[in-house]
């Protein structure tokens, strides 16, 4: 399967061909174990089943009944959609199953407090916005250079008008051009209905929990080991364990290259509200004192969380301030608190495992791209096995470029924290002022600084790594601005 740009396709709009193989797997690839069964088990193992099962390979996921999923992880980016769409699986079916909706974009409320910016909309951008665009592209860079042009990314896309609607991204008829977007769904549900469906297609499950591992001469996994001493061999191992990387960071002690002086953001406190009658199509990111909190629809309840940095507010504070903006002071609705580990393991294919998920490293939700990394591992994993390569040479080639997505990844969520204007509370400051940047977002301040154009970069994806041009449009920026300025 692979990603490719169709002959009317916007900036943005890619669909996933699956490039079938009828050639044997390679040896050394008969048996494969996934161990976990949160969203990236069953996403991996549906993905694996789809192009090996029908050449030999026996797939089974290994899934602890004590350790839960994560059961968070409600918004997806328009990638989603090729996932589905290659296994065959019609929206009719699974949507209904998981809860979701459609998903227009990100409104990002009170980031700026440039008056006419408080509130905008980061859409996912279609073939109709192909004109539009261009010239808000165009305008953005003008009004740096300080012409007084219009520049509100929600006056140019067709996703930002859907979204004010409440109007989902389906055309009622035929019609020739394609929309682009995402979903919304309960995390639990598309975990059970994955697992349903993997099982239908052949794919294995064992209830058990795993307390180890053990090496062979070689240093690779030879199985995995169950509480009551059972083995469990594989010639091949998935990682799905989520932040305990159970496999590839404690059996094998893959290093892991912390995010933490770059993305302060640690905790979470979640918690649902009911729905209201009409159904919104987009996540709403509403910045908070210490982090921002989401507000994702499903179809029978809105999901909320305030994502947060435990070094400049506590659990108590973050819940107090969610419940208070949700109006749930005096409410007996539980809140769930979770902590987040922000990096990636340096080789997320190291031996004879994979690491795929939360186990390979997370970038905070505010992009909603977890769910891509799992989507992208998995999908670069299996064009090596088509290649039939599963060399040394191959795995550093594989690795750099997952490392490469996370680390771009990264800036592109970094950019949110330097490029807003608020500075009313300590964490906003402090992340204004935080001088641990790459060098990549460096070159491009100095191009933003010198008020020449950052389409080249953006272009080269210096960040973002599947974000397009506007998504970078920096509306909201100010040459001035003190992040800019007080960057080294
Ligand atoms: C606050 C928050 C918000 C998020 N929002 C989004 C979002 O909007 N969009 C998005 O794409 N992603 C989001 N994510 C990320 C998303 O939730 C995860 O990427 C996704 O759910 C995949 O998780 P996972 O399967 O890797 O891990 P988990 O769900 O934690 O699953 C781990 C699995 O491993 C098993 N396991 C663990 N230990 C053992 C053992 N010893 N033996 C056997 N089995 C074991 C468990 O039983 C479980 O089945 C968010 C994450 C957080 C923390």
């Amino acid at each position: 399967m692979t990603a490719t740009a169709g002959p009317t396709a916007t900036v943005f709009n890619y669909t996933l061909e699956r490039r079938e193989s009828r050639a044997p797997a390679p040896p050394s690839l008969r048996r494969i174990v996934i161990v976990g069964g949160g969203t990236a088990g069953w996403m991996t193992a549906m993905m694996l089943a789809n192009s090996l099962s029908s050449r030999g390979v026996e797939i089974e996921v290994v899934e602890s009944p004590v350790v839960g999923i994560i059961g968070v992880g409600e918004g997806s980016t328009p990638w989603l959609r090729g996932f589905f769409d290659s296994l065959g699986i019609e929206e009719s079916e699974w949507m209904p199953a998981c809860n979701a909706t459609y998903k227009c974009g990100i409104t990002f409320d009170g980031w700026s407090t440039r008056p006419g910016f408080e509130s905008y909309f980061h859409p996912f951008a279609s073939m109709l916005d192909n004109l539009t665009l261009t010239q808000f592209v165009h305008n953005c860079q003008a009004r740096v250079n300080g012409e007084d042009v219009e520049a509100h990314p929600n006056r140019f896309f067709i996703a930002s008008y859907l979204a004010r609607k409440r109007l989902a991204p389906k055309p009622a008829r035929s019609f020739p051009f394609d929309i682009w977007y995402g979903y919304h769904f309960d995390a639990v549900l598309v975990g059970e209905f994955l697992h349903r469906k993997a099982v239908e297609r052949g794919v294995k499950y064992r209830a058990c929990h795993l307390t180890g591992a053990k090496l062979n001469e070689r240093g690779d996994i030879a199985c995995v080991t169950t509480k009551d001493g059972e083995e469990i061999k594989a010639d091949f191992f998935v990682d799905c364990t989520g932040f305990a990387g159970m496999l590839i960071q404690k059996t094998l002690g893959t290093p892991y290259v912390s995010y933490s002086d770059n993305l302060f953001n640690d905790s979470a406190v979640a918690m649902p509200t009911p729905m209201g009658d009409s159904i919104p199509c987009q996540t709403i990111s509403k910045a908070m004192k210490h982090g921002w909190a989401w507000e994702i629809p499903l179809t029978n309840r809105f999901g909320n969380g305030y994502v947060y940095s435990s070094a400049f507010c506590s659990a108590h504070e973050a819940e107090r301030e969610l419940r208070e903006m949700l109006g749930l002071l005096d409410s007996d609705v539980p809140a769930r608190h979770l902590k987040m580990k922000i990096g990636r393991v340096t080789k997320h294919w190291n031996r004879n495992c994979l690491a795929v998920g939360l186990s390979q490293g997370f970038i905070e939700p505010l992009e909603a791209t977890a769910l891509l990394f799992i989507q992208r591992t998995a999908q670069a994993f299996l064009e090596c096995v088509e290649a039939g390569d599963l060399s040394e040479r191959v795995q550093d080639q594989f690795n750099a470029k997952v490392n490469e997505h996370f680390e771009g990844t990264r800036d592109y969520i970094v950019t949110h924290y330097k490029t807003n204007s608020r500075t009313d509370t300590e964490y906003w400051r402090a992340n204004n002022a935080n001088p641990n940047i790459s060098d990549a977002l460096k070159e491009l301040y100095a191009t933003w600084m010198s008020g020449k154009s950052i389409a080249p970069d953006v272009g080269r994806q210096r960040i973002g790594k599947g974000y397009p041009i506007f998504s970078s449009r920096p509306t909201t920026w100010t040459r001035s601005a003190t992040c800019w300025s007080e960057a080294p």
